[in-house]
């Protein structure tokens, strides 16, 4: 990896995500702001450290697997996050808006397969969060940067700070 601390372009935010590490960090920043995971399914912190490919932690109270993606809108896809956040970079990147095609072009997975990622970031997009509602989890104001008019400016602080704290 260069110095680059943050996705210029669709390819280094495709090669940035595929490093499930780097994936999981980002959306922890964003699922979990105080540092502090939670089991998605009893909310107990009691929890293990994230590991293997898919980056899955055991609560300890519950005895439940999770990872970071449960709890959010992306979490009954089984499309995984290294699909899942250059498509958010495409859409916000996008000045004057992508197609499903354009999507399922760039990320190499089928047009269905990008409308309903289109669909379901644009809903993110709508509520202000990528994690669903109802749950114990304020409106993340991350995210809403990410999303924002200043996206991009957002998305490579939240990017850099990310990178800083890896070195
Ligand atoms: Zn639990």
């Amino acid at each position: 990896m260069n110095e680059k601390s943050s996705p210029e372009t669709l390819q280094d935010a495709i090669t940035l995500f595929a490093d499930p590490l780097v994936a999981h960090t980002f959306m922890a920043a964003i699922v979990w702001p105080d540092g502090k995971p939670k089991c998605a399914h009893c909310g107990s912190a009691n929890v293990g450290t994230f590991s293997g490919k898919r980056m899955v932690s055991n609560c300890k109270d519950c005895k439940k697997q999770f990872t970071v993606k449960i709890g959010t809108l992306f979490a009954d896809s089984p499309l995984p996050l290294s699909k899942w956040l250059p498509a958010i970079w495409l859409i916000v990147n996008a000045k004057n808006g992508i197609s499903s095609y354009e999507v399922g072009r760039a990320l190499g997975v089928t047009q269905k397969t990008a409308w309903f990622m289109l669909h379901r970031i644009r809903l993110a997009m709508q509520n202000g969060s990528i994690v669903k509602m109802g749950g114990t989890v304020e409106v993340d104001e991350t995210f809403r940067g990410f999303l924002g008019a200043s996206c991009s400016s957002s998305f490579s602080s939240s990017l850099g700070g990310i990178m800083g704290n890896q070195n």
